[in-house]
């Protein structure tokens, strides 16, 4: 919209100027927001406090004189009158202003009065006819001054003002008391007061938290729209397998199965996930799913990140299930051709129920007799992707997700808004709190002799580093360091082994069994242990370099140990610099998963937590998923009404982002 030559005061330089920052007509133009505002006020002399920044208008009264002290540093001095008071300004390295520091000029003078009020030591100095008063936007813009730039905005939005048309119902922005966008842009560049700042920036926010929300409000009524089998199940062999249980089911666990097979019983494809923190229990709910499929006669897939966790889901469902006959088989990478075609021809005829594997599984080349469900874990989000990837194979299961990263309600809408969201809150009583402290490496040896104790009480102990190998470039602790340095101190009596993710499939799986046999006492490893490792006996865990993680991925890692019922103890190690930040502070003070993942969002943003991609969440200008978290509920509202509503422009705008959803995501 809008030649640039057009605008008063764009010529070809310019154009040429615009065209290297990517802005190619008046609407990209208007489109370049201010970074941020400066507000510019004459104060008056009254104000004036010693030591303490000022701006003064003050006519000078002696024509400037300038001493050159060395080279690069030159001091320019003028006596001025400010409010009939005489003062003496001095300015560093101002020389070229000299000519127009002479008696008589009136000037603008920022700084501070020093000793007394008879010496002014300005950090700025302007002729005052040059002197900008009032909210000044600041652009930044590259080969750009503001005041050039902000001249050639206004050319533009005067060019365009009358073109510039609401996406958004006039309804919806008044309930809201959101402002229109022809104001938008005329605030946004030139506000007269904070308040205009205040409404300029509540629309970007309102405008990007809307059509976020709308996206997502619009997937998922597609996923609504997937029709599948309802299951049928046999409930009296699932409360019996559930009354057989070593223990009571919590009241978290038994609200969300009952979620759960709320959705089983519908004729629609279920997209739910589950989230709790680690050791919440959430595996044994997704067992009770996976038994009710499976007694309906309908098979199921699980799905986990890494081969380890893959088995050890294995060996805990087959420990539960098989003593009520279900056939539960293992698909891996290392299975030998020869078992794999036996897998598959028995998934084929439905000998087999239960498929455990890794996520890979579901680009295998298998087929099922009678696909009733899927349970992904660990899996944050479930793309769009995948579910066509599902859908191609002809498949439309009902769908599980676990997630170990709980987080806050109001985020869940905005991060799964297109699944429905089942929370454990609570975890199975007689946990203790794992005691946790962050230190810097002078507590490396105390830390390291604690670990002895635990060691010569029968326990086990993991300890964490970020890197395989020592880097000369990258000094985090690395595994093979590591090892040398704990076999100084820890006794020889207590075998040390590594774990890390080049290891082969093999490798790794020998190493963890041993541990797991407590045929190994330490283990150095990498985050490779992150998600769902579990051996009781580990009580202690050291994190090297712990700067190095997030706040989640520490909780997570952590969530390691105490799983049995000794005290269990966590110590953080980072260089000593960092502590002074204490971002860590909160992993002393609570285990609480829910507040460590929304204080970790604070510190992080999601993207960096969930990975760009994973999430779907777009970077935003202004808006901010935790602090505007009231505006993201309203947007999510506004987005369902939307949704249903029979004007013509709310139709146009979900037409619109339907057209985006199909486009770019389904590739
Ligand atoms: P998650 O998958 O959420 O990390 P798990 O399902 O692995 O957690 O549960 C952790 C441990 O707690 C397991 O050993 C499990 O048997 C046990 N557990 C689960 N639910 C309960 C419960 N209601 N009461 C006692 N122990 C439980
Ligand atoms: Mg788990």
């Amino acid at each position: 919209m809008g030649d640039l030559l057009t605008v008063k005061g764009i010529g070809k330089v310019i154009e040429g100027k615009l065209s290297n920052i990517g802005i190619n007509n008046c609407l990209d133009l208007i489109r370049a927001f201010p970074q941020r505002y400066e507000t510019h006020r004459i104060a008056t002399y009254g104000e004036a406090e010693l030591s303490k920044e000022i701006v003064l208008s003050a006519t000078i009264v002696k024509n400037a004189s300038v001493a050159y002290i060395r080279r690069k540093l030159t001091k320019m001095t003028f006596v001025a009158n400010i409010a009939q008071h005489e003062v003496s300004v001095a300015i560093y390295n101002r020389e070229f202003l000299r000519s127009s520091m002479i008696k008589g000029a009136e000037v603008v003078i920022t700084g501070r009065f020093e000793y007394d009020f008879k010496r002014f030591m300005a950090t700025d100095l302007q002729l005052k006819k040059n002197y900008q008063e009032g909210i000044i936007p600041i652009y930044n813009v590259y080969n750009f001054s503001d005041k050039v730039f902000a001249k050639i905005v206004e050319g533009a939005y005067l060019l365009v003002k009358d073109q510039l048309i609401d996406d958004i119902p006039k309804a919806l922005l008044e309930k809201r008391q959101i402002i229109m966008i022809a104001d938008f842009y005329r605030i946004v560049h030139h506000p007269l007061t904070q308040t205009d700042i205040t409404n300029a920036s509540l629309r970007i926010k309102y405008d990007e938290l809307l059509k976020f929300a709308l996206k997502i409000v619009c997937m998922k009524s597609i996923n609504e729209q997937i029709i599948t089998r309802a299951k049928t199940y046999d409930i009296s062999q699932v409360r019996h397998f559930i009354a057989s249980l070593p223990f009571e089911l919590t009241d978290d666990q038994k609200t969300v199965t009952n979620e759960i097979f709320r959705d089983l019983k519908k004729p629609r494809q279920m997209m739910r996930l589950l989230q709790g923190d680690v050791g919440s229990g959430k595996t044994i709910v997704a067992i009770i799913a996976a038994f009710a499929v499976v007694s309906g006669d309908e098979q199921v897939v699980v799905m986990a990140p890494t081969e380890i966790l893959a088995h050890q889901h294995f060996e805990t469902f087959t420990k539960l299930l098989s003593p009520y006959g279900v056939n539960i088989a293992f698909l891996s990478s290392l299975v030998n051709e020869r078992d794999k075609s036996q897998i598959r021809n028995e998934l084929e005829t439905g000998t087999i129920n239960i498929i455990i594997g890794t996520h890979a599984l579901i680009q295998d080349q298998i087929h099922f007799h009678r696909l009733g469900l899927v349970i992904i874990d660990e899996q944050h989000r479930f793309g769009v992707r995948q579910r066509k990837a599902l859908r191609e194979k002809g498949w439309t299961p009902d769908v599980l997700l676990m997630s170990a990263t709980p987080i806050p309600r109001t985020l869940a809408i905005s991060f799964f808004g297109d699944m429905d969201v089942s929370s454990i809150r609570s975890m199975p009583e007689g946990r203790k709190k794992i005691i946790t402290t962050v230190n810097d490496y002078s507590h490396y040896k105390e830390v390291l002799e604690h670990c002895v104790i635990e060691l010569k009480k029968g326990h086990q102990v993991y300890i964490i580093v970020p890197l395989i190998s020592e880097n000369s470039k990258i000094e985090f602790a690395a595994v093979d360091t590591v090892l040398y340095e704990l076999r100084q101190i820890i006794p020889t009596d207590f075998p040390i082994a590594a774990l890390h993710g080049k290891m082969t499939g093999e490798e790794k799986n020998k190493i963890l069994s041993a541990f797991s046999h407590h045929k190994i006492a330490v283990l150095v490893a990498t985050t490779i242990v992150e998600v769902g490792v579990d051996v009781p006996n580990a009580t202690e865990m050291i994190i090297l370099d712990c700067e190095r993680f997030g706040l989640s991925q520490l909780h997570q890692l952590r969530g390691r140990v105490g799983r049995g019922g000794n005290q269990a103890y966590c110590h953080l190690l980072t260089d000593s610099i960092l502590i002074g930040t204490n971002r860590f502070a909160i992993l002393e003070t609570t285990t609480d998963g829910f507040a460590i993942s929304e204080e970790d969002l604070r510190q992080r943003g999601p993207g960096e937590i969930f990975g760009e991609e994973q999430t779907g969440i777009p970077k935003f200008r202004m808006a901010n998923l935790i602090i505007d978290q009231s505006l993201v509920e309203q947007a999510f509202e506004d987005a369902r009404t939307l949704l249903t509503s029979s004007d013509p422009l709310s139709q146009e705008l979900v037409a619109k982002t339907f057209f985006g959803i199909k486009e770019p995501n389904l590739d």
